[in-house]
Parts: structure tokens; C-alpha cells; sequence
């Protein structure tokens, strides 16, 4: 087949595409399963656009989207390579898996246990984590939040929490307070976190014990790291109401949406500071393309893109 002309963007491709070696010039592409919903490709390929304004070399570069399911990730990622991709992101559920697949690994992202980016090298790929970076970024840029001695509250032990976890603790945050519904999954965290870090101080509590709430710092960042929050219908992952006093919460919510989550709404209505995540997926991505590139990308752009989709 010959290549596309004018590539579409918005397209979700496969694996036969893939094998069909359908993508020209220098791809990058983001994938996961599913992945329909990514709003990646759109804002990469306007941060792509404004960046070969001033660099021709970038002008031949595209984002693309492509449905990857769990058992193929290994074919995929030899063709990927194969068609020199110079750079893919990934999403549920590669981050963890695609570990075995990489030639060398970034000494953050083997601590986080997951890597979000990929970057071509002649002898494979090498993986990194921009998603704890990105958490760091939005805070200070959306939230006025240093994560350097700050107290903070964590909820969820998946992947996107032990980027957050990780990244807190390099940072030096005071203390980390972590909750998640699957206690195996948070003794797993705990475990990892105790191992790299064994003198930091980490305590975890229940959501649901109304006593234990009472016992968090009363000034401090709360971080959510559950997927609760991507349906409008979702409950709170935690009841600002069980907390009385005089409690001062910046929230962060890292599920993004264009609108306000539900979390985001309980904490705005206390008068606390509280945003959603597209800060966050908009820094991770500026940091992979960054990685690409070595340009650092208009975070400004990559925002408008996805708020104006
Ligand atoms: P994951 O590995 O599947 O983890 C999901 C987490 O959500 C687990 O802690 C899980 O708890 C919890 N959870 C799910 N349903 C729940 C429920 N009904 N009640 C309580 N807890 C529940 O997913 P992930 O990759 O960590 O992603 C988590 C969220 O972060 C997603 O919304 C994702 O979109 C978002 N995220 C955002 C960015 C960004 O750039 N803004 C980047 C990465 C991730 P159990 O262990 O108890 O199941």
C-alpha cells in the first residue's frame, strides 16, 4: 500500500495496519486498549505543527492512534520497531507488560514499575515515565502545589498512583498517606515504595473510616489516583464531608475531563483549590515529546487542542 499523503490523525488504526507498513516518514503513536477515547494524537500533532514551524526536520513527524489488545503488545512492539517509530506512548493496559519488551529502562520509570514512553534506539527501546513529572508540573502550574515538604494524600495503588507515590517521595514530600480499596494492591505499593525508599515516612488509612479521616494533616494535597470520577453518576473517592474542622485541601484529580469531576465539585463547594487532570496529561505528553525531540514543545498549544476538541 503506499503511504497515506496527508495521514489521518483522527483515525483509530490496528495491527494489520501495522503489518501493512502503512505509516510514512517518522510516526509516533500512542497505544492501548481501548484507546479510541485518546485525545493524544490531537494534541501532539498541534505541538508537532507549531514546533516545525521553526525546525523543518519535524515537519515530516505524525501522532497516530493505535488499538493495541494485550496479547499482541509483543508482535507490535517488533514491528513498531521495525518502522522506526521514534517514540510511542502507552496506556492500559501496556505500562506494566511492555517491561520485558525494552532494551534498557529509565532508572525513575523501574522504580514507578511502569513506563508510559518509549523512545526508538537502534538495539530497542529505551522506556521512561513522564507521568510522575507531569503530576509535578500540573500542581505547581494549576495548583501553586511544591510537592517538597508538603503532606500528601494519595488514593489508589494502580499504576498512576505509584508514578505519584514515586515521584512525591523523590521530591521529598513530608509525608504520604495512601488509601486503596484492594488492600493486596496496596501492600504491593507499600512494598515496592519501602524497598526504594525505606526512611520515608508513608501511612495508609481507609476512606471509609470516618476516625482515620480525622487523623490526616489538616493542611495538605490530595491526590486521586482511582479511576472514580470519569463518569459524571461516579461517587467521590472520598467524602470531604466526614471531615470536619478546620481542614485545608489543595485537590488534584488526576481523571481528565473537560468539565469538573465530582471530586473537583465536593472540593470546590468547601472553597478548597481543586482542578482535574488535563494539566497532567498535557505536561506528560510535552515531557515524551520532549524526550523525542529534544525540543520542549508549547504546553500552551497541547491544552487549546484537547479544551477546543
Ligand atoms: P489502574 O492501574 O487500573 O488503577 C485503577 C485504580 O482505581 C486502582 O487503585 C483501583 O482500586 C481504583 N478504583 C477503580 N474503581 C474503583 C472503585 N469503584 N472504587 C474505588 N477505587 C477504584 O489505572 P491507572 O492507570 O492507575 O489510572 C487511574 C486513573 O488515573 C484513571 O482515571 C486514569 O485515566 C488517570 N490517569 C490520568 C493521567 C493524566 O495524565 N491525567 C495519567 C495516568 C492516569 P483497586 O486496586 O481497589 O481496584
Amino acid at each position: 500500500m503506499p503511504p497515506f499523503s496527508s495521514p489521518d490523525t483522527q483515525r483509530t488504526y490496528t495491527l494489520t495496519d501495522l503489518e501493512e507498513a502503512i505509516f510514512p516518514l517518522t510516526p509516533l503513536a500512542v497505544i492501548g486498549h481501548p484507546i479510541r477515547h485518546s485525545l493524544s494524537p490531537l494534541m501532539h500533532n498541534a505541538a508537532l505543527a507549531d514546533l516545525s514551524k521553526k525546525n523543518a526536520s519535524l515537519q515530516n513527524w505524525c501522532y497516530y492512534r493505535l488499538e493495541i489488545p494485550p496479547e499482541k503488545l509483543p508482535k507490535a512492539v517488533g514491528l513498531f520497531h521495525a518502522q522506526k517509530f521514534q517514540g510511542l506512548n502507552l496506556t492500559l493496559p501496556h505500562k506494566v507488560e511492555v517491561i520485558p519488551h525494552l532494551f534498557k529502562i529509565d532508572p525513575l520509570a523501574k522504580k514507578m514499575g511502569a513506563v508510559n514512553t518509549l523512545l526508538w534506539h537502534p538495539d530497542g527501546y529505551w522506556g521512561f515515565n513522564t507521568d510522575g513529572h507531569g503530576l509535578e508540573s500540573a500542581l505547581r502550574k494549576d495548583l501553586n502545589v511544591t510537592l517538597n515538604g508538603e503532606d500528601v494524600i494519595l488514593l489508589g495503588a494502580g499504576g498512576a498512583a505509584r508514578a505519584a507515590a514515586v515521584q512525591c517521595i523523590e521530591r521529598e514530600c513530608r509525608s504520604l498517606w495512601i488509601a486503596n480499596r484492594n488492600k493486596d494492591r496496596l501492600n504491593q505499593l507499600l512494598h515496592i515504595l519501602h524497598q526504594h525508599y525505606p526512611n520515608a515516612l508513608i501511612k495508609t488509612f481507609s476512606v471509609n473510616d470516618t476516625e482515620a479521616l480525622r487523623n490526616l494533616p489538616i493542611k495538605a494535597t490530595l491526590i486521586n489516583a482511582t479511576s472514580l470520577g470519569l463518569r459524571s453518576e461516579d461517587p467521590v473517592p472520598i467524602n470531604l464531608n466526614d471531615l470536619t474542622g478546620s481542614f485545608f485541601w489543595h485537590v488534584y484529580d488526576m481523571v481528565y475531563r473537560t468539565d469538573s469531576t465530582p471530586l473537583v465539585k465536593h472540593a470546590k463547594m468547601r472553597g478548597w483549590p481543586a482542578v482535574n487532570g488535563l494539566g497532567m496529561l498535557v505536561w506528560q505528553g510535552a515531557y515524551a515529546l520532549k524526550i523525542w525531540s529534544g525540543l520542549d514543545p508549547s504546553v500552551n498549544i497541547m491544552r487549546e487542542a484537547i479544551e477546543t476538541a
